[in-house]
């Protein structure tokens, strides 16, 4: 590589000025065993599982413990917006990338590199100069959760790194008496990807910051941002290199590609109910992968306002912020490239993000609908109208998105299989009780706050509809009203009315159904064509938290099969559930055909 090299080769936390990383070396862990791997992902590197199962230095070997002769290990320099706050220096404070492997020739169908190259590296190796306070170490549970759920979003087709292995060992360290205040296992997961490389990464040329008086580490240094945006661009992005001779023309072409690849990466996540709870400049991928698996969830009943960090105390990363936090993000990103992109450029396509995001998510949502074959103006508020459906009854996302196949249309009733009663029914047993219905629809806002508005609305009427004009207070109006009506009901009645929902959801459903049939001699080939995709885009199971901590749960007092075989499961995502209600009920696995993976 030719970054430059600031020289030292003792870790210990420290800033790292004009250099986009530092030479270290994995610390080894004592007695490391696989917890698992993950046979696909290897075979991007050309190992085959078996082999790295049965050899006694595999798992020294995928967590740095023992490293590869010519392996150049390092830890990657970069910075980041926290939470909405420039932080300064973080870096692999964890991770330790070991080098670079020629991707193999492989005859099952995987995704390719753009660089013909994978990025390897262990995440829990030790020490490195971006440690901070921290101690480079990862537990089992934080790193069963990287594991399984890169793999899960590989197989629902949604851009990630990958996991390649999980590790565990004999060494210790103490995390958050909030979890348990015993020692935990040291863990690696071996991670793979075509660059690591973050958005983060461009912000250590940052000048300093107007609010923090922050600076970067590398503030200035152009001639070195120059040199990493040429990198980025030539390795990872060669057609946008080979198409432009204008230096200004292709970082427009990077920006505007990245800005893309961002929409479309969060599309994905918005249509599988994927929150990841993180979602800082330092976890955006500049190859619009998913990455940095920590905090993150996805929903079981549908809730736009569901978030999966329990740090984040003032709610940025909502499941519904997520589109709109990654365009600011890209705005960060656009800054950090300064001169390097006209900022009027910068601007237009920003401007182009949110129409972007919104019409590839159209495009998932339909396709989950199985309205494939025409599109209607009338499908953004169809799709618009079963989320509110589902939050409102408290629905599970995947479940009620898995189970829509069976409604079927209406022009092939004779078929017996389609009973919309049974459908709803099948819905309704998943939705959420009047008591969980109360405790959703409390407000989340600070009692005294809430009382202040509210006060507001006796006393200046005026003022009031300014402030509940703004969209979070209004939300939280909302709430109350539903809270209110709730209070007044039984549970029987909100079942019926519950009920009510469903049945007109269903019927205008069934109704855009006929219309995908409109000049069809064959609708009947229409509705098994409709089923198919449907079956084969809305996944029966994803990593739901119970699952992961059930796994943690066994895999902590020794038993790693249920990792394995979660794994097995989550490899095949569209796979036929014999019986949907079990996903949501904790405790219990999801029935699926599985394999273990080791
Ligand atoms: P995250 O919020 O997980 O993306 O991490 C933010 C920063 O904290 C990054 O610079 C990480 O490398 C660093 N970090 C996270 N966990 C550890 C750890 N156990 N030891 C040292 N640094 C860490
Ligand atoms: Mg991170
Ligand atoms: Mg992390």
């Amino acid at each position: 590589r030719r970054l430059p090299v600031d020289g030292s080769l003792e870790p210990g936390s420290r800033t790292v000025r004009a250099a986009c990383f530092s030479r270290v070396q994995p610390q080894p862990l004592l007695r490391p065993r696989f917890v698992a791997v993950s046979p696909r992902a290897l075979a991007l590197l050309g190992l085959s599982a078996e082999d790295v199962l049965a050899d006694p230095r595999g798992a020294e070997y995928l967590s740095g413990s023992r490293v590869l002769p010519g392996s150049q290990p390092a830890a990657h320099c970069y910075c980041g917006h926290q939470f909405g706050v420039f932080a300064g220096q973080l870096g692999d404070g964890a991770v330790c990338y070991l080098g670079e492997v020629e991707a193999a020739r492989s005859s099952d169908p995987q995704p390719r590199s753009p660089c013909g190259r994978w990025e390897v590296q262990v995440k829990g190796a030790g020490l490195t100069p971006y440690s901070r306070q921290s101690d480079g170490r990862k537990v089992l549970r934080s790193s069963i959760r990287e594991f399984l759920c890169s793999e899960a979003m590989f197989s629902l087709g949604i851009p990630t790194t990958r996991a390649g292995s999980l590790v565990t060992s004999d060494l210790f360290v103490k995390r958050d008496a909030f979890y348990s205040g015993k020692p935990e296992r040291c863990s690696v997961v071996l991670r793979i990807a075509p660059t690591f490389i973050r958005f983060g990464s461009f912000e250590i040329f940052n000048p300093a910051d107007d609010f923090t008086g922050r600076q970067g580490p590398s503030a200035g240094r152009h001639d070195i941002r120059a040199q990493l945006l040429d990198y980025v661009i030539e390795t990872f992005y060669p057609e946008i290199q080979a198409d432009h001779t204008d230096r200004k023309a292709r970082n427009a072409a990077f920006f505007r590609e990245v800005t893309v690849r961002t929409a479309r990466l969060v599309a994905l996540w918005q249509s599988v109910g994927f929150c990841h709870g993180v979602l800082n400049t330092d976890n955006m991928s500049i190859l619009g992968l998913t990455i940095d698996y920590g905090p993150f969830g996805f929903m079981d009943r549908f809730d736009p306002e569901f978030v999966s960090n329990a740090s984040d105390k003032k709610r940025r990363y909502t499941f519904e912020a997520q589109p709109y936090v990654c365009r600011w993000n890209l705005a960060r990103l656009a800054e950090a490239l300064g001169t390097e992109l006209k900022g009027s450029t910068a601007g237009s396509i920003l401007d182009e993000f949110i129409p972007l995001y919104k019409s590839f998510y159209l495009d998932n949502m339909r396709r989950k609908l199985g309205l494939v074959r025409r599109e209607e103006p009338e499908d953004e508020e169809l799709v618009e109208d079963l989320l509110k459906v589902m939050h409102n009854t408290g629905a599970d996302f995947t479940n009620t998105f898995r189970l829509l196949s069976r409604v079927c249309c209406p022009l092939v009733e004779e078929n017996s299989e389609c009973d919309v009663g049974s459908v709803v029914n099948l819905i309704l047993e998943q939705c959420a009780s009047l008591q969980e219905l109360k405790v959703a629809n409390h407000p989340t806002m600070e009692p005294c706050e809430l009382e202040m508005i509210l006060s507001m609305a006796e006393t200046s009427p005026g003022l009031f509809n300014m402030t509940a004009n703004r969209p979070e207070v209004a939300k939280q109006l909302e709430k109350i009203g539903r809270l209110k009506e709730l209070l007044e009901t039984n549970q029987e009645d909100l079942k019926l009315k519950q009920r009510d929902d469903w049945w007109i959801w269903i019927n205008r459903y069934r109704k855009r159904l006929t219309r995908e049939s409109d000049g069809v001699s064959d609708p009947t080939a229409v509705e098994e064509e409709r089923v198919r995709i449907m079956d084969s885009t809305n996944p029966a199971v994803v990593l739901r938290n119970y699952l992961a901590q059930n796994a943690i749960e066994w895999a902590e007092n020794g038993d790693f099969s249920e990792v394995q075989r979660l794994l097995g499961v989550l490899e095949n995502p569209y796979c036929v559930q014999p019986d949907l209600k079990l996903p949501i009920c904790p405790g219990k696995g999801a029935p699926c055909e599985t394999r273990g993976s080791t």
